[in-house]
């Protein structure tokens, strides 16, 4: 039976439940706030919420699950790929994955932190703030801010 296969990872699914699946393992290496200009577009909001898993395990995807996600590339600022996994029914973007000038892909992924359905303290996340330069809002004292990349 399927279900036994499966074990670890948090599960997750988009809005209209096309897209089902679990994180790559339970355990987030960390969360940010994206306040980069791309992430606001991206969550129609005014940043994005980032929850950072280890992507060993992930690729290659199932061929069950790529056959439903879409995926988009963009280029960074800092010269790497994005690759932007979403549900090609409701639109709701599900991860990305970088990947690296010379080909390879980054050790983390990020986990749209909305579409992840339980298993994460949210409380006890505390997030960094990142690409702060680029906020339309005022970082609350003590969040925690950094212009660097995500993990
Ligand atoms: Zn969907
Ligand atoms: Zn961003």
């Amino acid at each position: 039976m399927a279900s036994s296969e499966v074990t670890t990872g948090l599960p997750m699914s988009c809005e209209c439940g096309n897209i089902r699946f679990r994180t790559p393992t339970s355990e987030p290496a960390g969360m940010a706030y994206c306040h980069c200009t791309a992430c606001r577009k991206q969550s129609g909001s005014a940043f994005g919420t980032s929850v950072y898993f280890s992507s060993e395990g992930l690729f290659p995807l199932p061929e069950e699950l790529e056959a439903k996600l879409a995926m988009f590339t963009h280029p960074t600022d800092s010269g790497n790929t994005m690759r932007c996994y979403f549900c090609p029914k409701c639109g709701v973007r599900i991860f990305h994955a970088i990947v690296l000038p010379d080909g390879s892909l980054r050790s983390t992924v990020a986990f749209k932190g909305g579409v992840i359905d339980e298993g994460i303290d949210w409380k006890a996340m505390k997030p960094r703030n990142i690409f702060t330069r680029s906020a339309v809002m005022d970082i609350p004292n003590g969040w925690e801010c950094s212009k660097l990349q995500a993990p």
